[in-house]
């Protein structure tokens, strides 16, 4: 199983659609084992997204991501990173398939609602950025056999 994260941003939080967002990663069969508010500053967001510091909009993304606190959630299932990644859609809300998240409550390249992990390496990076070890639960729930097969729920 992967684990991944996902940042509420504070476009998300200031819209109301903290519990939107949370009900359809539940729904979908993920696995909360971590959940936290954390207000952001400019140093961990040089880090979090150091590949686009040299960006003219870098000023205004950090705006943008210290506007209020984010909710941090850390995500775990089979293949979490990319099925995270397809229910979250495309960087650009305008251009997100209709059924994402971006999809149905964006309409800004930027304030897009929501952060989530490109690849297995990245996400254990960030879960590890933005949880401290313990703030991370290892539990399963008792619905797991209605979610996965025993095949897919040992891997
Ligand atoms: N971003 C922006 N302008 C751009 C590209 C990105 O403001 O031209 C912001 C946007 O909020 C995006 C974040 O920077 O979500 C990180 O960019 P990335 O390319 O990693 O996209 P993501 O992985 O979030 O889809
Ligand atoms: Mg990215």
């Amino acid at each position: 199983m992967e684990t991944t994260l996902v940042l509420i941003k504070p476009s998300g939080v200031q819209r109301g659609l903290i519990g939107e967002i949370l009900n359809r990663f539940e729904r979908k069969g993920l696995t909360v084992v971590g959940m936290k508010l954390k207000q952001l500053d400019s140093e961990i967001l040089r880090e979090h997204y150091a590949h686009l510091v040299d960006r003219p909009f870098f000023p205004s993304l950090v705006r943008s991501m210290t506007a209020t606190p984010v909710v941090c959630l850390a995500l775990r299932g089979l293949d979490a990173v990319s099925v995270v990644r397809q229910m979250t859609g495309v960087t650009n809300s305008r251009l997100a398939l209709p059924g994402t998240i971006r999809g149905d409550f964006g309409m800004s390249g930027q304030e897009n609602i929501v952060h989530a992990s490109d690849t297995p390496e990245n996400a254990a990076l960030e879960v590890a950025r933005f949880f401290a070890p313990g703030e991370i639960f290892d539990y399963k729930p008792c619905t797991l056999p209605a979610i996965y097969n025993p095949d897919e729920a040992a891997s």
